[in-house]
């Protein structure tokens, strides 16, 4: 082992889903990684109780009024963890020089500021946050070339596809002989629900997805599909592919996680349980492999793969990231910020179900799509999609 580097990593949402399955895997390889910095916006206890055992040079907690508290106990158990607050925190520590590589895995637009910094950075950046992409496009891919930063998908999708692609996949189907990606969606809690009933289900019932255990938010876009859509726009930015070249296929035993079909009639496609510790402990040890606690997938238990077309009518927030990706300009990003704001009213109990799709539609109709340039015109937009879109929720409520 003395010929693998040891890596420090910052853990941008340390205390969410992704980040805990992340500091699970790191915790079975302490030889190979370490912590640098840990971050999460408010649950510091859990944050508190990380630092103890990782020990990492920095901690940040976004909620300013909690840190006083947490560098108290800190202080009182003997730790020399400093801890920062804010988006210039999270900047920090995703761009400084002794963090190795990145875990970006914040939920929602609030992480594009610290994973575009660890991209300018030239980092080793592994990338769950997929809405950052989502909303800055091109420009996250520029900040990535021009720093030579190393890019690797974590969704688990993605996170297949980068496995199904040849080494050094230059960002161009053709070149490689790709005909389409194929891109597979469980197809969520409501993929059988009689379509009437759709109405009038709850938070609960949507975030309790069939296969994964997820943060709240990520939850109800699988069962809306809009996780699908904005998988789709990702894995646009990622692998070069267009709209047309990426194929979604409902599969709901999520054993197969993404498949390439390519111009000579293969189709390489990674399966594997449904684990999210398998795609990061790709990404953590790639071009190694290394052990990441996730069971053996056993075929003859699973003993059959399902395929089903996508249903655009049951759910159509996935025909509109479509259409925001063929649109192009800012509209995968209004598609995200209304996205954002209508899910967080549906938790709230604001609007229903089927009004998460009305309110990003009529948000698109309404913002003009421009051109998405710099770090400032992504944020502008996503600021003005979002006071259209609280607009449609009012008139909802
Ligand atoms: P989660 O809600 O469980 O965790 C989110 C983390 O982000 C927490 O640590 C939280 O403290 C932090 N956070 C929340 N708001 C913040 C803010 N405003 N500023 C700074 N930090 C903030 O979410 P998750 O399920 O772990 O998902 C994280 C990201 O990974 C999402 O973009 C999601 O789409 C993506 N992803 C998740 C899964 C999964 O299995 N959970 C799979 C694929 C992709
Ligand atoms: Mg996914």
């Amino acid at each position: 082992m003395s010929d693998t580097p040891h890596q420090r990593i910052t853990v941008l949402g340390a205390t969410g889903s992704i980040g805990l399955s992340t500091l699970n895997v790191i915790a079975r390889h302490p030889e190979r990684f370490s912590v640098f910095a840990l971050t999460a916006q408010r649950q510091a206890d859990k944050l508190l109780e990380q630092c103890l055992q990782f020990s990492p040079r920095y901690a940040v907690l976004g909620d300013e009024n909690g840190v006083a508290a947490l560098q108290a106990a800190l202080a009182a158990a003997g730790s020399r963890t400093e801890v920062l607050t804010g988006v210039d925190g999270l900047e920090y520590v995703s761009a400084h020089a002794d963090a190795d590589a990145v875990m970006a895995a914040i939920v929602g637009a609030a992480g594009l500021r610290p994973a575009l910094a660890a991209a300018r950075a030239g980092k080793k950046l592994m990338l769950a946050n997929k809405e950052a992409l989502v909303l800055s496009g091109q420009l996250f891919i520029d900040a990535v070339s021009a720093s030579g930063a190393a890019l690797f998908p974590i969704d688990s999708e993605h996170n297949a596809i980068f496995q199904s692609l040849p080494a050094g996949y230059g960002r161009d189907p053709r070149a490689a002989g790709v005909r389409r990606v194929l891109l597979t969606a469980s197809g969520g809690p409501f993929r059988t629900t009689p379509v009437e009933q759709l109405a009038g289900v709850t938070p609960e019932q949507a975030c309790a997805h069939p296969n994964w255990v997820m943060g709240r938010k990520i939850s109800v876009d699988s069962a809306t599909m809009m996780n699908k859509g904005l998988e789709v726009i990702e894995a646009h930015w990622l692998f070069g592919a267009r709209a047309d070249q990426i194929q979604v296929v409902v599969h709901p035993q999520s054993v197969i996680h993404s498949m390439v079909d390519y111009v000579d009639g293969s189709v390489i496609a990674q399966l594997g349980n449904p684990d999210m510790r398998t795609p990061i402990a790709h990404a953590l040890a790639w071009p190694q492999r290394i052990d990441a606690g996730v069971r053996a997938l056993d075929l003859f238990e699973i003993a059959r793969l399902d395929f089903e077309r996508p249903d655009f009518e049951r759910f159509p927030c996935l025909a509109l990231a479509y259409q925001a990706l063929r649109a192009g300009g800012s509209a995968p990003a209004v598609l995200n910020a209304a996205n954002e704001e209508a899910v967080a009213a549906f938790l709230d109990g604001g609007i229903g179900f089927r009004q998460i799709a009305e309110v990003i539609e009529s948000t698109l109709e309404q913002v003009p799509s421009l051109p998405v340039d710099s770090l400032d015109a992504v944020l502008a937009t996503d600021l003005r999609a979002r006071e259209h879109a609280r607009v449609e929720i009012r008139q909802r409520q």
